[in-house]
Protein backbone atom coordinates (compact mmCIF):
# COMPACT_ATOMS: atom_id res chain seq x y z
CA UNK A 1 0.00 0.00 0.00
CA UNK A 2 1.02 3.37 -0.88
CA UNK A 3 0.45 6.45 1.24
CA UNK A 4 -1.94 8.06 -1.01
CA UNK A 5 -3.59 4.56 -0.97
CA UNK A 6 -3.35 4.66 2.88
CA UNK A 7 -4.51 7.69 3.51
CA UNK A 8 -7.66 7.56 1.32
CA UNK A 9 -8.57 4.72 3.38
CA UNK A 10 -8.10 6.50 6.60
CA UNK A 11 -10.25 9.17 4.80
CA UNK A 12 -13.39 6.96 4.10
CA UNK A 13 -12.69 5.15 7.78
CA UNK A 14 -13.12 8.80 8.84
CA UNK A 15 -11.45 7.33 12.61
CA UNK A 16 -12.27 8.94 15.78
CA UNK A 17 -8.23 8.55 16.65
CA UNK A 18 -5.73 10.46 14.28
CA UNK A 19 -2.62 9.15 14.97
CA UNK A 20 -1.15 9.32 11.39
CA UNK A 21 0.57 11.95 10.08
CA UNK A 22 2.32 14.28 12.81
CA UNK A 23 0.44 17.47 12.80
CA UNK A 24 1.22 18.59 16.31
CA UNK A 25 -1.81 19.21 18.31
CA UNK A 26 -0.15 21.87 20.54
CA UNK A 27 -1.55 25.26 19.88
CA UNK A 28 0.71 27.54 18.23
CA UNK A 29 2.82 30.28 20.04
CA UNK A 30 0.32 32.82 20.95
CA UNK A 31 2.99 35.46 20.42
CA UNK A 32 3.29 34.36 17.25
CA UNK A 33 -0.04 34.22 15.81
CA UNK A 34 -0.36 37.67 17.10
CA UNK A 35 3.01 38.55 14.81
CA UNK A 36 2.23 37.51 11.95
CA UNK A 37 -1.62 38.83 12.38
CA UNK A 38 0.37 42.09 12.20
CA UNK A 39 2.41 41.67 9.88
CA UNK A 40 1.89 44.26 6.77
CA UNK A 41 4.62 44.17 3.97
CA UNK A 42 3.90 41.36 1.79
CA UNK A 43 6.21 42.50 -1.33
CA UNK A 44 9.30 39.94 -2.52
CA UNK A 45 12.23 39.61 -0.26
CA UNK A 46 16.06 37.84 -1.20
CA UNK A 47 15.63 34.30 -2.23
CA UNK A 48 17.99 33.34 0.61
CA UNK A 49 15.80 35.16 2.97
CA UNK A 50 14.99 38.22 4.35
CA UNK A 51 18.37 39.53 6.42
CA UNK A 52 16.25 40.09 9.86
CA UNK A 53 15.16 36.31 9.53
CA UNK A 54 18.57 35.16 8.66
CA UNK A 55 20.22 36.84 11.53
CA UNK A 56 17.45 35.98 13.70
CA UNK A 57 17.98 31.68 12.64
CA UNK A 58 21.84 32.97 12.51
CA UNK A 59 21.53 33.57 16.32
CA UNK A 60 20.15 30.49 17.66
CA UNK A 61 22.46 28.32 16.26
CA UNK A 62 25.54 30.31 16.49
CA UNK A 63 26.48 30.92 13.02
CA UNK A 64 26.91 33.74 10.45
CA UNK A 65 23.71 35.12 8.34
CA UNK A 66 25.85 33.99 5.58
CA UNK A 67 25.61 30.66 6.63
CA UNK A 68 21.56 30.63 6.46
CA UNK A 69 19.32 30.47 3.77
CA UNK A 70 15.37 30.77 4.19
CA UNK A 71 12.82 28.01 2.86
CA UNK A 72 9.78 27.10 2.38
CA UNK A 73 9.57 24.05 4.37
CA UNK A 74 11.68 22.08 5.96
CA UNK A 75 10.69 19.39 3.19
CA UNK A 76 11.48 21.90 0.57
CA UNK A 77 14.94 22.30 2.40
CA UNK A 78 15.60 18.70 1.76
CA UNK A 79 14.77 18.23 -1.68
CA UNK A 80 17.52 21.53 -2.43
CA UNK A 81 20.18 19.59 -0.52
CA UNK A 82 19.76 16.55 -2.00
CA UNK A 83 19.74 18.90 -5.48
CA UNK A 84 23.43 20.18 -4.29
CA UNK A 85 24.79 16.94 -3.61
CA UNK A 86 22.91 14.87 -6.55
CA UNK A 87 26.57 13.71 -7.92
CA UNK A 88 27.55 12.24 -4.85
CA UNK A 89 26.79 8.69 -3.51
CA UNK A 90 23.79 9.65 -1.02
CA UNK A 91 23.22 7.19 1.82
CA UNK A 92 20.52 6.91 4.73
CA UNK A 93 19.96 4.74 7.39
CA UNK A 94 16.58 2.54 8.20
CA UNK A 95 14.52 2.97 8.65
CA UNK A 96 13.97 6.33 6.96
CA UNK A 97 11.94 9.25 6.49
CA UNK A 98 9.75 8.60 2.91
CA UNK A 99 10.08 11.81 1.86
CA UNK A 100 14.20 11.36 1.06
CA UNK A 101 12.85 8.74 -1.38
CA UNK A 102 10.03 11.40 -3.06
CA UNK A 103 12.77 13.59 -3.15
CA UNK A 104 15.62 11.16 -4.93
CA UNK A 105 12.55 9.43 -7.10
CA UNK A 106 12.07 12.91 -8.76
CA UNK A 107 15.70 13.68 -9.21
CA UNK A 108 16.47 10.24 -9.98
CA UNK A 109 18.70 9.89 -7.57
CA UNK A 110 20.31 6.87 -6.15
CA UNK A 111 19.75 6.11 -1.99
CA UNK A 112 21.81 3.78 -0.66
CA UNK A 113 20.02 2.07 2.75
CA UNK A 114 22.38 2.05 5.89
CA UNK A 115 21.42 -1.22 8.37
CA UNK A 116 20.33 -0.46 12.31
CA UNK A 117 20.82 -2.77 15.24
CA UNK A 118 17.63 -3.31 17.52
CA UNK A 119 18.45 0.00 19.29
CA UNK A 120 17.93 1.42 16.14
CA UNK A 121 21.66 2.51 16.11
CA UNK A 122 23.05 2.17 12.22
CA UNK A 123 26.47 1.23 11.30
CA UNK A 124 27.98 4.51 9.70
CA UNK A 125 30.87 2.76 7.66
CA UNK A 126 30.81 3.59 4.16
CA UNK A 127 31.91 6.89 2.23
CA UNK A 128 28.87 9.00 1.07
CA UNK A 129 26.86 11.96 1.84
CA UNK A 130 24.60 11.01 4.71
CA UNK A 131 21.28 12.29 4.83
CA UNK A 132 20.31 11.87 8.68
CA UNK A 133 17.35 12.59 11.05
CA UNK A 134 17.75 12.38 14.65
CA UNK A 135 15.47 13.39 16.84
CA UNK A 136 14.62 10.47 14.42
CA UNK A 137 10.82 9.93 12.41
CA UNK A 138 9.58 7.56 12.72
CA UNK A 139 11.67 5.94 15.92
CA UNK A 140 11.96 8.85 17.86
CA UNK A 141 15.64 8.04 18.58
CA UNK A 142 18.49 10.20 19.46
CA UNK A 143 22.40 8.99 18.19
CA UNK A 144 24.40 9.15 21.27
CA UNK A 145 27.42 11.83 20.51
CA UNK A 146 30.04 8.40 20.00
CA UNK A 147 27.67 7.49 16.85
CA UNK A 148 27.44 11.06 15.67
CA UNK A 149 31.37 11.33 16.46
CA UNK A 150 31.35 8.08 13.99
CA UNK A 151 29.08 9.50 11.54
CA UNK A 152 31.38 12.88 10.78
CA UNK A 153 34.36 10.81 10.72
CA UNK A 154 33.72 9.15 7.60
CA UNK A 155 30.75 11.37 6.01
CA UNK A 156 31.90 12.98 3.10
CA UNK A 157 29.27 15.20 3.72
CA UNK A 158 25.92 15.13 6.62
CA UNK A 159 22.86 16.75 5.52
CA UNK A 160 21.16 16.49 8.90
CA UNK A 161 17.55 16.82 8.99
CA UNK A 162 16.94 18.61 12.62
CA UNK A 163 13.44 19.61 12.20
CA UNK A 164 12.81 17.77 15.49
CA UNK A 165 15.80 19.08 17.20
CA UNK A 166 13.73 21.28 19.46
CA UNK A 167 11.39 18.01 21.28
CA UNK A 168 14.42 16.46 23.18
CA UNK A 169 14.09 14.74 25.92
CA UNK A 170 17.49 13.92 27.30
CA UNK A 171 19.86 15.27 25.13
CA UNK A 172 20.95 16.50 21.51
CA UNK A 173 24.51 16.44 19.57
CA UNK A 174 23.89 17.67 16.17
CA UNK A 175 26.83 16.70 13.68
CA UNK A 176 27.41 20.44 13.11
CA UNK A 177 28.90 20.57 16.61
CA UNK A 178 31.57 18.13 15.62
CA UNK A 179 31.96 18.95 11.70
CA UNK A 180 31.41 22.27 9.53
CA UNK A 181 30.86 19.33 6.63
CA UNK A 182 27.36 19.44 7.50
CA UNK A 183 24.03 21.52 6.25
CA UNK A 184 21.39 21.47 9.37
CA UNK A 185 17.74 21.09 7.87
CA UNK A 186 15.51 23.42 10.58
CA UNK A 187 12.01 23.88 10.41
CA UNK A 188 9.19 25.90 12.02
CA UNK A 189 5.97 23.41 11.58
CA UNK A 190 6.80 21.05 14.58
CA UNK A 191 7.67 23.73 17.29
CA UNK A 192 5.44 26.05 17.01
CA UNK A 193 2.65 23.69 15.44
CA UNK A 194 2.69 25.45 11.97
CA UNK A 195 3.20 22.99 9.51
CA UNK A 196 0.89 24.52 7.39
CA UNK A 197 2.60 27.91 7.07
CA UNK A 198 5.96 26.16 5.52
CA UNK A 199 9.21 28.29 6.89
CA UNK A 200 12.46 26.84 7.72
CA UNK A 201 16.02 27.10 7.32
CA UNK A 202 19.03 25.78 6.19
CA UNK A 203 21.98 26.29 8.09
CA UNK A 204 25.03 25.26 5.78
CA UNK A 205 28.99 26.55 4.96
CA UNK A 206 28.82 29.25 2.79
CA UNK A 207 29.18 27.65 -0.34
CA UNK A 208 26.66 25.25 -0.01
CA UNK A 209 23.86 28.04 1.10
CA UNK A 210 24.77 29.87 -2.10
CA UNK A 211 23.25 26.71 -4.06
CA UNK A 212 20.40 26.90 -1.66
CA UNK A 213 19.66 30.17 -2.52
CA UNK A 214 19.79 29.10 -6.21
CA UNK A 215 17.57 26.01 -6.01
CA UNK A 216 15.03 28.60 -4.06
CA UNK A 217 15.72 31.16 -6.97
CA UNK A 218 14.16 28.03 -9.67
CA UNK A 219 11.50 26.75 -7.49
CA UNK A 220 9.53 29.09 -4.63
CA UNK A 221 11.62 31.94 -5.71
CA UNK A 222 11.04 33.92 -2.70
CA UNK A 223 10.20 32.24 0.53
CA UNK A 224 7.11 33.37 2.12
CA UNK A 225 8.08 36.35 3.29
CA UNK A 226 5.16 37.54 6.15
CA UNK A 227 6.24 34.23 7.93
CA UNK A 228 9.94 35.04 7.85
CA UNK A 229 9.31 38.62 9.47
CA UNK A 230 7.08 37.00 12.08
CA UNK A 231 9.74 34.34 13.01
CA UNK A 232 12.41 37.05 12.84
CA UNK A 233 10.24 39.21 15.80
CA UNK A 234 9.84 36.31 17.83
CA UNK A 235 13.03 34.44 17.84
CA UNK A 236 13.70 35.11 21.76
CA UNK A 237 10.50 32.92 22.89
CA UNK A 238 12.00 29.63 21.67
CA UNK A 239 14.10 28.79 24.28
CA UNK A 240 10.59 28.38 26.38
CA UNK A 241 8.78 26.84 23.48
CA UNK A 242 10.96 24.61 23.14
CA UNK A 243 11.03 23.11 26.88
CA UNK A 244 7.38 23.17 26.37
CA UNK A 245 6.69 21.22 24.11
CA UNK A 246 9.72 18.57 25.00
CA UNK A 247 8.20 18.42 28.16
CA UNK A 248 4.33 17.95 26.49
CA UNK A 249 5.80 14.91 24.08
CA UNK A 250 8.02 13.49 27.05
CA UNK A 251 5.25 13.26 29.52
CA UNK A 252 3.44 11.16 26.23
CA UNK A 253 5.54 8.85 25.43
CA UNK A 254 6.94 8.22 29.06
CA UNK A 255 2.44 7.22 29.21
CA UNK A 256 2.64 5.68 26.31
CA UNK A 257 5.26 3.25 27.24
CA UNK A 258 2.85 1.87 30.14
CA UNK A 259 -0.40 2.17 27.94
CA UNK A 260 1.26 0.25 24.90
CA UNK A 261 1.02 -3.74 25.35
CA UNK A 262 3.72 -3.84 22.00
CA UNK A 263 7.51 -3.16 22.32
CA UNK A 264 9.26 -0.42 20.87
CA UNK A 265 12.82 1.20 21.52
CA UNK A 266 11.98 4.19 24.14
CA UNK A 267 12.47 7.62 21.64
CA UNK A 268 14.89 10.42 23.10
CA UNK A 269 12.59 12.95 21.13
CA UNK A 270 10.03 13.82 18.51
CA UNK A 271 6.51 12.87 18.90
CA UNK A 272 5.99 9.31 17.73
CA UNK A 273 6.29 5.74 18.71
CA UNK A 274 7.40 2.68 16.31
CA UNK A 275 6.33 -0.68 17.93
CA UNK A 276 6.82 -4.19 16.87
CA UNK A 277 4.02 -5.59 14.99
CA UNK A 278 3.20 -9.09 13.55
CA UNK A 279 2.19 -7.44 10.17
CA UNK A 280 1.94 -3.51 9.73
CA UNK A 281 -0.52 -3.58 7.10
CA UNK A 282 -2.96 -6.06 9.46
CA UNK A 283 -2.25 -4.22 12.25
CA UNK A 284 -3.20 -0.72 9.83
CA UNK A 285 -6.17 -2.47 8.87
CA UNK A 286 -7.62 -3.87 12.91
CA UNK A 287 -6.69 -0.42 14.55
CA UNK A 288 -8.57 1.34 11.60
CA UNK A 289 -11.90 -0.98 12.67
CA UNK A 290 -11.33 0.15 16.03
CA UNK A 291 -11.34 3.83 15.33
CA UNK A 292 -7.43 4.26 15.33
CA UNK A 293 -5.49 5.53 12.39
CA UNK A 294 -1.49 5.09 12.52
CA UNK A 295 0.91 4.06 10.06
CA UNK A 296 2.32 1.28 8.44
CA UNK A 297 6.04 0.67 9.19
CA UNK A 298 6.70 -0.77 5.62
CA UNK A 299 6.30 2.91 4.35
CA UNK A 300 9.60 3.80 6.51
CA UNK A 301 11.39 1.06 5.24
CA UNK A 302 10.29 -1.80 8.18
CA UNK A 303 7.18 -3.63 7.30
CA UNK A 304 7.47 -5.61 11.50
CA UNK A 305 6.22 -2.10 12.84
CA UNK A 306 4.25 0.42 13.07
CA UNK A 307 4.09 4.51 13.82
CA UNK A 308 1.95 5.97 15.97
CA UNK A 309 1.98 9.71 16.21
CA UNK A 310 1.21 11.02 19.57
CA UNK A 311 -0.68 14.15 18.86
CA UNK A 312 -3.81 13.74 20.75
CA UNK A 313 -3.94 14.80 24.14
CA UNK A 314 -3.29 12.27 27.59
CA UNK A 315 -6.79 11.08 28.09
CA UNK A 316 -7.29 10.33 24.33
CA UNK A 317 -4.09 8.64 23.36
CA UNK A 318 -4.89 6.31 25.89
CA UNK A 319 -8.29 5.21 24.79
CA UNK A 320 -6.49 5.46 21.43
CA UNK A 321 -3.37 2.90 22.78
CA UNK A 322 -5.98 0.83 24.41
CA UNK A 323 -8.22 0.08 21.34
CA UNK A 324 -4.51 -0.65 19.37
CA UNK A 325 -3.21 -2.97 22.10
CA UNK A 326 -6.34 -5.18 21.32
CA UNK A 327 -6.44 -4.99 17.57
CA UNK A 328 -2.78 -5.86 17.03
CA UNK A 329 -2.24 -7.70 20.40
CA UNK A 330 1.37 -8.97 20.26
CA UNK A 331 3.48 -10.21 23.45
CA UNK A 332 4.83 -7.65 25.36
N1 LIG B 1 11.82 15.68 7.91
C1 LIG B 1 11.16 14.87 8.73
C2 LIG B 1 11.90 13.77 9.39
C3 LIG B 1 9.78 15.03 8.95
O1 LIG B 1 9.13 14.22 9.78
C4 LIG B 1 9.10 16.08 8.28
C5 LIG B 1 7.62 16.31 8.43
N2 LIG B 1 6.86 15.35 8.97
C6 LIG B 1 9.86 16.90 7.44
C7 LIG B 1 11.19 16.67 7.27
C8 LIG B 1 9.25 18.04 6.68
O2 LIG B 1 8.66 18.99 7.50
P1 LIG B 1 8.25 20.45 6.98
O3 LIG B 1 8.40 20.44 5.50
O4 LIG B 1 6.86 20.66 7.44
O5 LIG B 1 9.21 21.37 7.64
Amino acid sequence: MDFASILARIKEASPKHRLDIGDPDLPPPPEFVEALRKVDDFRYGPAEGLPEFREAVASLFGVEPGEVVAVAGGRHGLAALMWVFRRRRLLTPTPYYPGYFDIAGIFELGLGLVETDGGWMPKFAERGVYVVNYPNNPTGVVLPREKVRELVDVAEFVISDEIYRDIVFDGFTSPMELSSSVAVVYSFSKVFSVPGLRIGAIIAPRDVAREVAKFNRATVNVPPTPTQRAVASVVDILPRRRAEVSEAYRRRAELAAGWLKLEFVRPGGAFYVFPLVADDVRCFEAALAAGVSLLPGSLYGDPRHVRLALVEDEERLKEAFTAVNAACGGPR
